[in-house]
């Protein structure tokens, strides 16, 4: 399996990092979980690129998670590709139909299979996924990736938006990879999005291979040592700062 970090920035915007964004390859699959405002542009940047995902999944509808879904669906139907699924939470057909209220010109060109889910298990295409509810200030859910063609192999987890939390840690216990919002450093007094140190708290005592820190502020810029240092004051696991652009390779042993 294969992840490569297509956005891991916030709303507020910065040169360096788009917003939310995600692309899981398989042997003979890929999806998408999140696409935020520049995730087109760094998904062309792929071998796999636009015309090759046909498939996002969602964690919630906030803007910046959302809103490159109608510039990727008319950039799939230039180059005559004209499917699309899209899984979310609840309100995903809701959000998908009001888009095309506005860009009524493209709904007839693309076929769009929307698929609402809640916290349990599904399959989309090649994927195994189980889905969990996150503390945020809107229905969000976390996803536990697995490829069914590799049934014992690697297991990403994507925390969505959400505060830390003892249940979302416990849900990725075990997981090759957690990739966490980790929004701002603990000087910012925030609701709906963790610090370093609840994170930390959060994390003691579950096992993780890597713990890759994402929707990142503007405000964490300068304070990535400090961050680390807070986090690993109480989880003493390898944590690193994502970055858009990264690639891991994970093998399947
Ligand atoms: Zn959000
Ligand atoms: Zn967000």
């Amino acid at each position: 399996m294969e992840v490569i970090f297509l956005g891991t920035g916030s709303a507020m915007a910065t040169p360096q990092r788009m917003q939310a964004g995600y692309l899981v390859k398989s042997d003979t699959d890929a999806l998408l979980i999140d696409c935020g405002s520049g995730v087109l542009h760094r998904l062309a940047g792929t071998d796999t690129g636009y015309q090759g995902v046909n498939k996002v999944i969602l964690t919630h509808h906030h803007s910046d998670h959302v809103s490159d879904l109608v510039p990727l669906i008319k950039a799939r139907w230039l180059a005559g590709e004209t499917t699309l699924s899209i899984i979310g939470p609840k309100g995903t057909k809701a959000l998908v139909s009001s888009l095309f209220d506005v860009y009524a010109y493209l709904e007839e060109r693309v076929t769009l299979r929307i698929r609402e889910v809640g916290p349990h298990q599904f399959s989309a295409g090649k994927f195994d996924i189980a889905a969990h509810r996150t503390q945020h200030s809107m229905n969000c859910l976390a996803y536990r990736v697995a490829s069914i063609e590799s049934p014992s192999g690697p297991e990403v987890v994507f925390s969505g938006d959400t505060e830390a939390s003892d249940s979302l840690t416990r849900f990725a216990d075990d997981a090759t990879v957690l990739v966490h919002d980790c929004s701002f450093p603990d000087s910012v007094d925030v609701s709906g999005h963790p610090t370093p140190t609840t994170l930390g708290k959060a994390l003691q005592g579950i096992s993780v291979g890597r713990v890759y820190l994402t929707h990142l502020y503007p405000h964490t810029e300068e304070n990535h040592r400090q961050m680390r240092e807070q986090i690993t004051t109480h989880y003493t696991g390898m944590i690193k700062f994502a970055r858009d652009g990264l690639r891991l390779s994970l093998s399947d042993t």
